[in-house]
């Protein structure tokens, strides 16, 4: 375990920026997000659960993969990762929880998916621990906890009297810390002030049961808009599109940029075939597979729930579908 006071912190952070890609949560016009940073003064250190999750920065909404010239008869292919190190810095432990729910698929499978998994090992996670449960939020309900460590490199916990402890999970959590300024100070960690009540987890054979359940879907789905929000918020959803894009054409020469993009079961594009036919032409028919899939197709193919209890869709959902309304139907069925 470590101590550092706030200067101490700052000072460290202020170094990793120098050293690595920050990514630390930010005041960004009143909004607080996990964004780029070039010193601890930028940082956040008191916050909210920031109102999107950082899978975007192993996981990007928009990611050149390949770069493809065309000479003639002549093809090159590029492929296109970044070398250098990155370190999130206040990751909420659900965050951290949801990129490994993310890893099961993207790493544990074989073939792993390289672009990911490039940046997960150029990745260090340096977590923050809630002092509090934000508004939706039931981590303990889903295997997590405000101040769980299990996925992280390093947790920080924030203490009395602006004392912050650090503590090493992984040896890149040991190594990042040696060039943390030791403070001899000590302290307490800060109580969580409230828990949310537990929301019912049913297992899938439950949920596989429920599918025919059409009025049970209706009855959330039916008011769903398929803005695809809640699928953008969420730290565990990792549909994506490969599409083709043309930068450059001169004679006798084609420049092209393959490019993966976040997709969202939740729109109506997303399983519509050559054709035209869509197996799930209905919002309530497309919110149930995303309700199915967290919670019955996804633990069931790759072992972890699709989702980590953050709360982020409840909260962002223009017309107030709440997960642990449905999760609570599923239970009383
Ligand atoms: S489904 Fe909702 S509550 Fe669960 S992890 Fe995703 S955004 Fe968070
Ligand atoms: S955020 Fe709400 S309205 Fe939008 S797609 Fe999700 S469930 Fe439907």
């Amino acid at each position: 375990m470590r101590y550092a006071t706030r200067e101490g912190l700052l000072a460290w952070l202020d170094r990793l920026a120098s050293e690595a890609d920050l990514i630390a949560p930010r005041d960004v016009d009143g909004h607080v997000l996990y964004r780029p940073v070039r010193s601890g003064a930028e940082v956040l250190l008191e916050y909210e659960r920031p109102e999107l999750s950082a899978k975007e920065f192993l996981f990007p909404p928009t990611e050149v993969i390949l770069r493809v010239e065309q000479r003639g008869k002549d093809v090159a292919l590029e492929e296109v990762l970044p070398d250098h190190r990155q370190v999130i810095f206040g990751l909420r432990p659900c965050d951290a929880h949801g990129l490994a729910a993310i890893d099961a698929l993207f790493i544990h499978q074989d073939p792993p998916d390289a672009y990911y998994r490039h940046h997960r090992e150029r990745t260090t996670l340096v977590g923050m621990a809630c002092t509090r449960m934000w508004d939706g939020c039931f981590c303990t309900s889903m295997g997590g906890g405000p101040a769980d460590p299990t996925h992280l490199d390093v947790l920080v916990r924030p203490a009395e009297d602006g004392i912050y402890i650090l503590q090493p999970v992984t040896p890149k959590g040991v190594a990042i810390l040696e060039s943390l300024p030791l403070a001899e100070v000590r302290g307490e960690p800060c109580p969580v002030e409230e828990y949310s009540p537990p929301v019912p987890v049913m297992p899938p054979e439950k949920w596989r049961t429920l599918f025919e359940e059409s009025r049970l879907w209706m009855r959330h789905g039916e008011r769903c808009l398929s803005c695809r929000i809640c699928t953008y918020v969420c730290p565990t959803c990792r549909c994506y599109d490969v599409v083709d894009r043309v930068v450059d054409v001169r004679p006798g020469w084609v420049r092209t940029e393959r490019i993966r993009v976040w997709d969202a079961c939740t729109s109506p594009n997303y399983r519509r075939v050559a054709g035209g036919h869509n197996p799930r032409p209905t919002n309530w028919e497309r919110l149930r597979n995303r309700f199915m899939c967290k919670f019955c197709y996804y633990p069931e193919d790759f072992g972890p729930l699709g989702c980590v209890g953050c709360g982020r869709c409840i909260v962002a959902c223009p017309v107030e579908i709440d997960i642990t309304e449905v999760m609570e139907d599923v239970a009383r069925v």
